[in-house]
C-alpha cells in the first residue's frame, strides 16, 4: 500500500457494520480489541438472533452492554451519530449492538423502543426463515407482515438503521418501499457475483440505493464464492455494486468473528432449519475475511481506479451518511 493510501486509511472513519459474533451472555468482549488494531473506529455487535429465544437476547444485550460501559476507558456505546467522531478524538472504539431478526421483539411493537433505549441501533427482519414479521431468504417468502410495517415505522420513529440482510427478496422490496429513511443490506454481496440464496439480486440493490442506502461486503467465503476470501474475488462483487448503483452504495459489514472457542461448522451443521443443506452451510474449514484484509482490499481498489472520495465511502462514510438520516429518531 502507497504512502499516501496508509495516510487516507489511518485519517479514514471505518464502519464495520455487522460482525458475526455468535452471542451469548459468556462471551469475553476483550475480542473487540482485534477490530481496534485494524483501525477500525465504530463496529455494529451483535446481540441475538432469530434462533435464540428473546429472552436469550435481553440478557445478551444487558451483559454486552454493562461490559461496555464498565470498560469507557476503551468503549463508547453510541447513541447517535456524533458519538463516534467524539470517540474518534478519544482514540475510543465505538460501537452499538444489532438483532438479527423479530422474534426478539416477541411480538410487541414495544420493544423497538426498549432495544432502542439500551443501545441497539440496527435491525433486520428475518433471520433467513420465516417470522411474524418477515419472509426470509432460505424460506418461501411470505413477504413484510402487518406487523413487520408496523416495525418498520416504529424503527424509522424512533431511530433505527433499518436493515435487509437475510429476509426473503419480496420482504426485502416490501420494506424498502413502507420506510421513509434510507434502508441497507449490511452483510450480503451481489448474487450476480456468486449465487446464493443469502445474496442479493440486482433489483434488490436497485432498490436499496433508491432509498440512499448501502449494501455492506460480506467476507465469509461462502458467501464470496467457493470459500474463497482473496481480495480479488471481494473486488469483484465490490466492482460488481459500484458499478450497478455508484461507489456511493458500497460499504463493509465483514460478518466477521475473530477466532474464539466455537466452531461455527458444527453450530451451523446443529441447525439444518437455518442453514440448510445444499448452501455451503456443511462446507469445513469456512474462511472469513475481517478488519485485517483492508490494508490489500482498498490498495486493490486504488489500483482498479477507485478515487480517495470513493475509498473514504466504502471504508465508513458511507454508513455514516445512513445513520445520520436513521438515527435521527423521537425515542420514546
Ligand atoms: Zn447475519
Amino acid at each position: 500500500m502507497s504512502i499516501h493510501l496508509q495516510q487516507v486509511y489511518r485519517q479514514a472513519l471505518v464502519w464495520d457494520a455487522h460482525a458475526g459474533v455468535f452471542p451469548n451472555p459468556q462471551v469475553d468482549l476483550n475480542l473487540l480489541d482485534e477490530w481496534r488494531v485494524a483501525g477500525v473506529s465504530y463496529l455494529s455487535l451483535n446481540v441475538g438472533f432469530d434462533v435464540m429465544d428473546w429472552q436469550e437476547t435481553l440478557s445478551t444485550l444487558a451483559a454486552y452492554r454493562r461490559w461496555v460501559l464498565d470498560n469507557g476507558d476503551r468503549f463508547v456505546l453510541v447513541n447517535d451519530s456524533r458519538d463516534i467522531e467524539g470517540a474518534r478524538r478519544d482514540d475510543k472504539f465505538a460501537l452499538s449492538f444489532d438483532i438479527e431478526g423479530m422474534n426478539a421483539l416477541n411480538g410487541d411493537i414495544n420493544m423497538v423502543g426498549v432495544y432502542h433505549a439500551l443501545g441497539v441501533r440496527q435491525m433486520l427482519f428475518a433471520y433467513n426463515l420465516n417470522n411474524t414479521a418477515a419472509g426470509g431468504c432460505h424460506d418461501d417468502d411470505s413477504g413484510l407482515t402487518d406487523f413487520g410495517r408496523q416495525v418498520v415505522r416504529e424503527m424509522n420513529r424512533v431511530g433505527m438503521i433499518v436493515d435487509c440482510s437475510h429476509a426473503g427478496h419480496q420482504t426485502t422490496l416490501d420494506i424498502m418501499h413502507e420506510s421513509d429513511k434510507p434502508v441497507v443490506f449490511t452483510h450480503s454481496n451481489p448474487r450476480a457475483v456468486w449465487d446464493h440464496q443469502r445474496n442479493i439480486s440486482d433489483q434488490q440493490i436497485r432498490a436499496c440505493a433508491a432509498t440512499g442506502g448501502v449494501i455492506g461486503l460480506n467476507g465469509m467465503g461462502i458467501f464470496l464464492g467457493d470459500n474463497d476470501v482473496s481480495i480479488a474475488t471481494m473486488l469483484r462483487h465490490l466492482r460488481y455494486v459500484a458499478k450497478l448503483v455508484g461507489s456511493e452504495h458500497i460499504g463493509i459489514g465483514f460478518d466477521y468473528s475473530p477466532e474464539v472457542d466455537v466452531d461455527i461448522g458444527v453450530i451451523l451443521r446443529s441447525r439444518p432449519d437455518y442453514w440448510p443443506t445444499g448452501q455451503q452451510y456443511d462446507t469445513h474449514g469456512i474462511k472469513h475475511a475481517g478488519p485485517a484484509q483492508l490494508p490489500g482490499l482498498i490498495a486493490a481498489l486504488a489500483d482498479a481506479g477507485f478515487d480517495d472520495t470513493a475509498i473514504r465511502g466504502f471504508l465508513g462514510e458511507n454508513f455514516q451518511r445512513v445513520a445520520r438520516s436513521a438515527w435521527q429518531g423521537s425515542p420514546a
